[in-house]
C-alpha cells in the first residue's frame, strides 16, 4: 500500500527479518531538509533525530513496520520539537492507513476480535477508535434535531445504568451517558449548545414513565411534548400479567409450561401452547380476565386514539385486579392532560427508535468500561458516521 510520503522521504530499505517475522521499511530524509515547526510551522533545520515505529498495513500477511529517523526541529521561538510526519498522527503507533483498517474492522466487528486478527493488545485499537469517534462527535451539527427518544438501559453484570438520547427522526444515536435520573437531561441539553443546538428546539420527546425523566424533561425542555413509549407500556403490562399469573404459581396450580403459554401475544405460540392458554384461561378466571385486559390495552394503544384511551382507563381501573388497577391509575396520573393525549402518538415512530436503542443495550452487556460502551456505540447506532476517508486525510 502506497505511503503519502513527501518528497524529503525515501525508503532505504525494506527487508523480512524472519525471526518475528516482520517486514521492516526504514525511511530516511533527505540531508538538510527544512521540516515545519509542529508549533508555527516555520520551516526549521534538523536538531537531532529519533527512531520511531509505526505498524503499517500487512504486506505479504506479514506485520509490516515503519522505522524512520524523525528530525527534532529547532525552532526559534518554540525550541526543539519532534518534527511531524505525514504518515502518522503525532504520538500513534499506527500509519494512517493502518488506523483506517482498524476503523473499517472496527465497524464491522467487536473491537476484541480486531485486535486478535492483528496481533495486539486491545486496548491499542480502542484509543484509536475513541480518536476519531470522539473527533467526528464534535463535529456533529444538532440544529436539525426536533424529536428525541430517551430511553435507560443498564448493564447487567455492573448494574449501572445508561441513558441514551436519540434522534427520533434520523434514528442516529445522539448522547450517551451514565445514570437513569432528570441529570441525564440537564446534561443532554447542555450538550446541545457545542452541536449548534439548544433544548428549545426539541418539540417532542418520546421516553419510559419514569418520574425523574418526566420531571427532567419539563424542566430542561419547556417546549416538549412528553410522549411516552408503547413498548413500555405493554411491558408494563405483561408484568401485571405475570404477576397474576405468579398467585396461581405459589397455590402449585399451574402445569409445567404455562409460563410460556401464558405470557406475551397469543399468535406466535405454538398449538399446543395456544390449547394450554385457553384451558387456563377457562379454569381460572383471573387469569383469562388478566390475559384479556393486556390485549384490550395493545388494542386501544394500538389505535392511537386519545378518546379511546380516556374510556378505557378508567373502565379498567374497576377491574378487580390489584395489578392491573395500579398499572392504570400510574398511567392515567402521568397522562396528566397534557401528556400523551393530547398529541396523537407517531407510534411509527416510536418504533423506529428501537433498533439503535436495542443496540446499545446489547453492546451494554461485556463491556469493561461505559467508555468503551461509549466508543462502541457511536459508529455502530444509527448512521455509519466515520468516514475513514474524511477522517484520516
Ligand atoms: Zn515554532
Amino acid at each position: 500500500m502506497a505511503l503519502q510520503l513527501g518528497p524529503e522521504w525515501k525508503v532505504t530499505r525494506s527487508e523480512l527479518s524472519p525471526a518475528d517475522p516482520t517486514w521492516k521499511s526504514r525511511l530516511d530524509f533527505r540531508e538538510g531538509h527544512r521540516f515545519p515547526c509542529p508549533e508555527c510551522g516555520r520551516p526549521s533545520p534538523a536538531h537531532d533525530t529519533v527512531e520511531k515505529r509505526w505498524r503499517h498495513v500487512n504486506f505479504w500477511q506479514c506485520k509490516t513496520e515503519l522505522i524512520a529517523r524523525v528530525p527534532r526541529v529547532d525552532c526559534p521561538e518554540h525550541g526543539v520539537r519532534l518534527a511531524e510526519v505525514s504518515w502518522a498522527r503525532p504520538g500513534s503507533g499506527f500509519t494512517l492507513m493502518m488506523e483506517a483498517v482498524i476503523l473499517m474492522l472496527s465497524q464491522e466487528m467487536p473491537v476484541s476480535q480486531v485486535a486478535e486478527m492483528l496481533k495486539e493488545q486491545d486496548t491499542r485499537p480502542w484509543r484509536i477508535l475513541e480518536h476519531y469517534v470522539e473527533k467526528a462527535y464534535r463535529k456533529e451539527d444538532w440544529s436539525e434535531v426536533k424529536r428525541i427518544l430517551v430511553d435507560e438501559t443498564s448493564s447487567k453484570r455492573g448494574h449501572r445504568y445508561v441513558t441514551a438520547v436519540t434522534d427520533a427522526d434520523s434514528r442516529k444515536l445522539l448522547f450517551l451517558v451514565e445514570g437513569k435520573g432528570k441529570e441525564t437531561l440537564e446534561a443532554f441539553a447542555k450538550e446541545m449548545r457545542e452541536h449548534g443546538a439548544g433544548p428549545e428546539q426539541i418539540g417532542l420527546i418520546c421516553m419510559d414513565m419514569s418520574p425523574s425523566y418526566i420531571s427532567g424533561a419539563k424542566e430542561h425542555f419547556p417546549r416538549a411534548q412528553i410522549v411516552f413509549d408503547r413498548f413500555h407500556f405493554m411491558q408494563m403490562a405483561g408484568e401485571a400479567v405475570d404477576q397474576v399469573r405468579k398467585e396461581f404459581v405459589h397455590q402449585g396450580l399451574l402445569p409445567k409450561g404455562s409460563l410460556w403459554a401464558l405470557r406475551g401475544n397469543e399468535w406466535p405460540r405454538s398449538g399446543e401452547q395456544k390449547s394450554l392458554r385457553a384451558s387456563l384461561c377457562a379454569t381460572y378466571p383471573r387469569l383469562g380476565r388478566a390475559i384479556g385486559l393486556r390485549e384490550a390495552w395493545q388494542e386501544s394503544l394500538a389505535r392511537e386514539d386519545p378518546q379511546e384511551l380516556n374510556f378505557f382507563l378508567p373502565q379498567a381501573d374497576r377491574g378487580r385486579l390489584a395489578p392491573f388497577r395500579k398499572l392504570f391509575m400510574t398511567i392515567k396520573k402521568h397522562l396528566d392532560g397534557a401528556l400523551f393525549l393530547h398529541g396523537r402518538v407517531p407510534g411509527r415512530l416510536i418504533e423506529a427508535t428501537g433498533g439503535p436503542i436495542r443496540l446499545a443495550k446489547r453492546m451494554a452487556v461485556g463491556f469493561r468500561s461505559f467508555r468503551e460502551l461509549r466508543i462502541a456505540a457511536f459508529p455502530k447506532a444509527g448512521k455509519p458516521r466515520l468516514k475513514v476517508s474524511a477522517l484520516t486525510a
